[in-house]
């Protein structure tokens, strides 16, 4: 195992989100709704990375998400790695796709739009996937993917 893994406790079971962007720490925290978990949650932020500069990593204890749950993160942390852990080895590594619909998640950045005025999910259909343009199926108003924020209440 390398070095810096072990700034944060091994976990015998469950899931290792690493090379979060330190910046998004919070964002994945609440996308993976961790704050309702009821096992062990280990955070390890600002840790240094050889690939990163610096880098975040969270490790949930017996705790497997679904893929639909992890591609969540795809919308604001796409080069994560995911580790499945069982028995303290990793048995699987994974990474996230984005998917080309994205419900509930990301907030419309026209503040016209019905969504946010309404209560109700927004969507949002991946128009550009090289360029990570997404578009507001409501209003159609489009927003890079780099500067989504997250709706207050994330409805998956
Ligand atoms: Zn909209």
């Amino acid at each position: 195992m390398k070095r810096q893994e072990l700034m944060v406790a091994a976990i015998e079971n469950g899931t290792v989100i690493d090379h979060i962007p330190t910046n998004k720490l919070f964002q994945v925290v609440s996308l993976l709704r961790l704050e309702q978990q009821r096992t062990a949650v280990m955070v390890g932020y600002n840790l240094p990375s050889a690939k990163m500069g610096l880098k975040s990593i969270i490790k949930v204890d017996g705790k497997y998400f679904s893929d639909a749950e992890l591609n969540t993160l795809s919308v604001v942390a796409p080069n994560v790695t995911l580790c499945i852990i069982k028995d303290y080895e990793v048995v699987e590594k994974k990474c996230v796709t984005l998917p080309s619909t994205i419900t509930g998640i990301v907030k419309c950045n026209n503040p016209k739009c019905i969504t946010n005025n309404e209560p109700m999910a927004t969507r949002f259909v991946l128009t550009d996937p090289e360029a990570g343009t997404l578009q507001c199926q409501y209003c159609k108003k489009e927003q890079p993917l780099e500067n989504v924020k997250l709706s207050a209440t994330i409805q998956l």
